[in-house]
């Protein structure tokens, strides 16, 4: 690894996974079963907006009816839809939720070098919008059910597999609805395991470190709205809506809010120091002293995803003013997407921005928001993983990333679920292609491969009878 300025790992939604160490038994039978059933899957268009997700929960519908599995496809709105299954275990311990989302970011074909939704096999890659986020983890979560119910494991837990519509426009029609009005599919589950983590592996394989994401920065979307006299734009007005909205925006842009290291993001700190030699992994145990450094914050503002991690972010993204040149519209409008540490409230928070902008006929209304909830970052499944990791990457670390993004785990995290964010495609960059929302997005065959069976190594000493 690099020197401590130059090294502040961040993941900006979930972690990169690669392959190369590590011995898997898998049959050969199964790893084209797995294989077989992503490229099925990847050829269905999920792409949200407008989602159709009732394609994929059929998809999976089918399979479990095959197999003899119970589930249920339920429809949030027509072609929203959502899938639960149940592998039912002897009940004396709590469920644990196999998450996943179905939809996915729209592609714009023009720049792939294939279709997005031909789902091709190319160079030892399975290309397709979704081969990342996240229709592979969803295979090997679903290649879990399939194997504890063939092989009739006996389970101390009933094993959920729930596939959400609506995750990338924040899960309002998906998980949102789910636990809102069927909270009793939940089984009052202790964990929950989702996408995210992030994982660090050299460009030669060498895996350096695991992430089990326990916390994200949360949304806080708001609109800003300007009212004013319209009129003629001929006739200029240093007061009008369009002239406000901008002078508002220029002050909250050159705003810097305060730097702070939260409680998460320290213990991530914390938990990447054994990474380094002596002197680096004191600064990284020592995070709250090393913000006072000058050096230190040079080196975040030469890195925004660093700085992320440090305090809450503003992104103008939205504007809307007149339609027409020579008109001067009675409102303009804008979205503000900022993204909030652990711990902060969105009241005091829009408060704050009120105070920057300070003009009070801006109003300031929130689109998107809710507080972070963090799970612990010791628990069975931390335990778990170091021993899989152990036993698989020996020398490797297990580290707990906050994640910039969100993810639908928040939705759970509120109910006393612990959800953790995790990646078992555990390979160099390189093999995980451009990354999420990319272009021909991709994952090495046997990077998948090799998932299906860390995923089920992870979950068969949590959910088994021992
Ligand atoms: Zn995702």
């Amino acid at each position: 690894m690099k020197r401590f300025g130059a090294i502040i790992v961040v993941f900006l939604f979930f972690i990169r996974p690669v392959s190369g160490q590590g011995s898997v038994s898998l049959q050969t039978g199964k790893d084209q079963e797995s294989v077989d059933l992503l490229v099925r899957y990847l050829k269905i268009d999920t792409s949200n907006p407008p989602g159709n997700e009732i394609g994929a929960a059929q998809f999976f519908g089918e399979i479990f009816a095959k197999e003899g599995i119970e589930y249920r496809i339920l429809e949030s709105a027509p072609g929203r839809g959502n899938i639960w299954a149940r592998v039912r275990g002897d009940g004396s311990k709590r469920p644990v939720i196999l998450l996943n989302h179905l939809d996915v970011v729209p592609a714009y074909s023009d720049a792939w070098t294939s279709p997005p939704f031909g789902a091709i096999e190319r160079d030892g890659f399975i290309v397709g919008r979704g081969a990342l986020d996240m229709k592979s983890l969803a295979i090997a979560q679903l290649m879990v059910m399939l194997r504890v119910k063939r092989e009739r494991v006996a389970l101390s837990r009933d094993l959920i597999f729930l596939g959400t519509a609506d995750e990338e426009a924040g899960g309002r029609q998906g998980a949102e609805w789910m636990v809102t009005r069927f909270p009793e599919l939940l089984g009052g589950a202790e964990y929950l395991l989702n996408e995210g983590g992030g994982n660090l592996v050299q460009s030669d394989g060498r895996v350096l470190a695991i992430g089990l994401s326990t916390v994200e920065k949360t949304p806080a979307w708001l609109r800003l709205t300007a009212n004013g006299t319209p009129g003629h734009a001929s006739v200029p007005r240093q007061d009008s809506a369009v002239n406000r909205l901008v002078k508002a925006l220029d002050r909250l842009i050159r705003w810097s809010p305060p730097l702070k290291v939260t409680t998460a993001v320290d213990q991530y700190y914390q938990s990447l120091a054994p990474l380094f030699g002596p002197q680096d992994s004191h600064r990284y145990r020592s995070i709250r002293r090393e913000l006072e450094a000058p050096d230190f914050r040079q080196m975040l503002d030469s890195d925004p995803a660093a700085k992320a991690l440090f305090q809450n972010t503003i992104s103008v993204t939205m504007l809307e003013g007149s339609n027409k040149i020579n008109v001067i519209p009675p409102f303009a409008s804008a979205r503000v997407d900022c993204r909030l540490l652990p711990g902060e409230k969105v009241d005091l928070w829009i408060r704050e921005v009120a105070a920057i902008i300070g003009d009070e006929r801006i109003s300031i209304e929130p689109i998107l928001s809710f507080e972070a909830v963090a799970s612990p970052v010791e628990s069975q499944m931390t335990e778990m993983l170091r021993e899989v990791i152990g036993r698989r990457y020996p020398g490797a670390i297990v580290t707990f990333p906050v994640t910039l993004g969100f993810t639908d785990s928040h939705y759970f995290r509120r109910l006393g679920v612990k959800s953790y964010g995790f990646s078992p495609f555990i390979a160099p960059p390189q093999m995980l292609g451009d990354g999420f929302h990319g272009n021909d997005e991709r994952i090495g065959r046997q990077v998948f491969v090799d998932g299906v069976e860390i995923m089920y190594q992870l979950l068969e000493p949590l959910i088994g009878r021992h």
